[in-house]
C-alpha cells in the first residue's frame, strides 16, 4: 500500500520474551460510531443486523492484530438535547444522564454481537454501572487493548452538556491511539451538506483549523479543538459502504483525513 494512502501507526509495542525483547509497531484506533450506526437507514433503535454488520469488520481487523476501543453514541435511542424544548419537567443535565445510559445500552448489544462473531470484548463504563461493565480505568484500557481485546467504552465522559464526540477525542489522547476514526453516513467532509446541496465538495484531506474556521459539521468543536491541540488524526468515512470500516480500521485512507496539514 501506498505510504499516502495510511494513516499513521505509532504505537510501540515491546514484548518480553525469554531470549529477546522484540519490538513491534502496533495501530491502536479509538472509532467513534454514532447511535444511527446501530439501526437502519432514519430509523430508531437497536437492529442486531446492522449492530452485527459492524462487529463482523471490527472482529475481523481485530484478530488481524489492530488495537480498537470504540465510542459508542447513544442517538438511536435518545439524545439530551432532545428533551430541551419538548418537556421542561426533566432537566437539562438529567437528559444527559439518560443519553449516557442509551451508550450503555448500544454496548451491551455491540458486546455480544461482537462477541457471537468470536471477538474478545470489554464494556467499559465511564458511568459506574459496576454490575453490567467494568468502570473505565485508563491503565486497564490499555491493557485490555495490549492483550487483543476490543474495548468499548460507554458513557461518553460520565458528564452532561458534551457529546460522544468530545468523549472520542479524549480517549483518543488518552489511549494514546494512532488515529480517531469517525464513522458517519456520508463519504468524508463536505464544504456543504451532500444531503441538501448536491454541488457540496468532498475533501480528501483537510487541517484542523479549516474545519474550525468553516464550521464544517464533522463533529462537535470542542472534539476538533482538543485532537487540534494535541495533533490527533482523525479520519472522517462512509461506514454504510462495504468494507470502509475495515479498510479504516486497519489504515488505508478512506474519506477525508483531517491533521495540521492544510492543503
Ligand atoms: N452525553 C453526555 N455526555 C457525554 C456523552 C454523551 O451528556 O460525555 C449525552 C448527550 O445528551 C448526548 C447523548 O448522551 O446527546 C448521546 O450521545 P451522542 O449525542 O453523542 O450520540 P450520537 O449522536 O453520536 O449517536
Amino acid at each position: 500500500m501506498a505510504a499516502n494512502h495510511t494513516t499513521p501507526f505509532r504505537t510501540i509495542v515491546m514484548t518480553e520474551t525469554q531470549s529477546d525483547t522484540q519490538i513491534t509497531t502496533t495501530r491502536r484506533v479509538v472509532l467513534k460510531i454514532s447511535g444511527e450506526g446501530f439501526c437502519p437507514v432514519h430509523e430508531r433503535g437497536i437492529s442486531m443486523d446492522a449492530m452485527s454488520r459492524l462487529a463482523d469488520q471490527v472482529v475481523r481487523s481485530s484478530l488481524s492484530g489492530v488495537q480498537i476501543a470504540i465510542i459508542m453514541g447513544g442517538g438511536n435511542i435518545l439524545r439530551g438535547g432532545q428533551f430541551k424544548a419538548a418537556n421542561n419537567s426533566i432537566q437539562e443535565a438529567t437528559a444527559h444522564y439518560m443519553g449516557m445510559l442509551a451508550t450503555v445500552i448500544n454496548g451491551l448489544a455491540l458486546q455480544d454481537a461482537i462477541e457471537n462473531l468470536g471477538g474478545n470484548t470489554r464494556l467499559m463504563t465511564a458511568l459506574h454501572i459496576d454490575t453490567v461493565a467494568e468502570p473505565y480505568i485508563r491503565r486497564k484500557a490499555i491493557r485490555h487493548l495490549e492483550k487483543g481485546r476490543i474495548i468499548l467504552l460507554a458513557g461518553g465522559t460520565g458528564s452532561p452538556y458534551v457529546t460522544t464526540d468530545t468523549a472520542a477525542a479524549q480517549r483518543a489522547l488518552e489511549l494514546q491511539a494512532d488515529v480517531l476514526l469517525k464513522a458517519t453516513k456520508v463519504d468524508g467532509v463536505y464544504s456543504d451538506d451532500p444531503e441538501k446541496n448536491p454541488h457540496a465538495v468532498l475533501y480528501n484531506e483537510l487541517g484542523y483549523s479549516d474545519v474550525l474556521r468553516q464550521n464544517l459539521r464533522v463533529m462537535d468543536q470542542e472534539a476538533i479543538a482538543k485532537c487540534k491541540d494535541h495533533g490527533m488524526p482523525i479520519m472522517v468515512f462512509n461506514f454504510r459502504k462495504e468494507g470502509n470500516l475495515r479498510r479504516a480500521l486497519g489504515g488505508e485512507r478512506v474519506g477525508t483525513l483531517i491533521t495540521k496539514n492544510t492543503l
